[in-house]
């Protein structure tokens, strides 16, 4: 399976926490923006695509005719009659009636809401450019448009977030019928606002853990399963595009900042607008060329985020042939005799309660 990444970096605002690629103030560079990156895509014309993912930044910016020309441009580049997905990134401030039929229109027909919290408080101290009551209608307007796949991602640790808090956003989401929930514990990353004002109630690791546990019992209870350390969907909506990612696949990303996975190599874009614009074909950064070993452990830790699927070894003799797995599988072997992977013949997988320290349990599988 292959994917394409189309990455879409404009904001109405920069979140306090984000260190993302992206930008405020600058959607005057939105039609230039759309036509490098086609300008960008025609360098694999004719490359087959299974799976769209249309992320960012805020793609639901781009607007109607936006999108348009961006889809038009991309199925006239690449195969992609048949997609099994295609998603878009939307935010609650800029979801409107038009740019979802639009999106439906053109075969996009998943959703992933930034809601991140239900809580106006919460959303106000990250710098969220949205409010609950916007979140709120962003989802009843896409399900009235006809979304039967909707995502919301959830944030965990927010700023004076408590479980009182964090079960009213978690039911109201499941309860109004979304299928996928993303969530993630709030990473404070350097030379952002949040690292360098760090509001006093920051929950600390081990709250932030306990809200982790408890979210996690509480999906459970309402039928998500959790598919990925991070992920959680009802049976039969894990993301697809993802799951590829997880699955070691290749995939292509198209923007500023944008990673590739093709042709055995991985390289990332430069990030950086004005430059993109510029040549936005002359952006490759970090061109790194794995040889087999190396992707096979690669393979393995992203697979094992795949917690009840788990790793197959007999999966990874077949694709990278025995001899360049040897190493790997030892280590499996030894971090399974420690007790801290399960095994089941040959499928290895991490305990679910050492979700929140399989950074740790992954790089030793690397050697570290
Ligand atoms: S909306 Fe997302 S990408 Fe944009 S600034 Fe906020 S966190 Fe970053």
């Amino acid at each position: 399976m292959r994917g394409l990444y189309v990455h879409i970096p404009f904001c109405v605002q920069k979140c306090s926490y984000c260190d993302f690629y992206s930008l405020p103030n600058r959607l005057n560079s939105l039609k230039a923006y759309i036509e490098a990156v086609l300008q960008e895509a025609a360098q694999y014309d004719q490359l087959r695509f299974e799976t769209l993912y249309i992320g960012g930044g805020t793609p639901s910016l781009v607007g109607v005719n936006g999108l348009n020309d961006l889809m038009t441009g991309l199925t006239g580049i690449f195969r992609i009659p048949k997609l099994v997905e295609a998603t878009i990134e939307a935010n609650p401030e800029s979801i409107s009636q038009d740019f979802l039929q639009s999106a439906l229109k053109q075969g996009i027909k998943r959703l992933s809401i930034g809601v991140q919290s239900l809580s106006d408080t919460e959303l106000q101290k990250v710098g969220r450019a949205h409010n609950a009551c916007q979140a709120v209608q962003a989802i009843d307007l896409a399900q009235k448009e006809g979304f039967r796949n909707i995502s919301a991602d959830v944030i965990l640790g927010l700023p004076g977030q408590n479980w009182q808090s964090l079960m009213t956003t978690l039911e109201c989401l499941t309860g109004w019928g979304l299928q996928h929930l993303s969530m993630y514990c709030l990473a404070v990353e350097p030379h952002t606002p949040l690292a360098a004002n760090l509001p006093g109630d920051l929950p600390c690791d081990d709250e932030q853990a306990d809200l982790y546990w408890q979210a996690v019992e509480l999906l459970g209870q309402r039928g998500f399963k959790q598919y990925e350390i991070s992920n959680f969907c009802l049976p039969g909506y894990e993301c697809q595009h993802n799951l590829n990612y997880w699955h070691g696949g290749e995939y292509l990303g198209l923007g500023p900042a944008a990673a590739s996975h093709y042709k055995g190599c991985r390289y990332k874009n430069k990030p950086d607008l004005d430059a993109y614009l510029a040549d936005p074909c002359g952006q490759k950064d970090e061109v790194e060329k794995l040889r087999k070993p190396e992707k096979a452990a690669e393979e393995a830790i992203l697979r094992l985020r795949l917690l009840q699927e788990g790793v197959d070894l007999s999966g990874l003799i077949q694709k990278y042939g025995e001899n360049n797995i040897m190493a790997l599988a030892a280590r499996l072997n030894q971090l399974s005799m420690k007790g801290r992977l399960l095994r089941d013949g040959f499928i290895y997988r991490l305990k679910p309660e050492d979700a929140l320290v399989s950074n740790t349990i992954l790089s030793e599988l690397l050697g570290d």
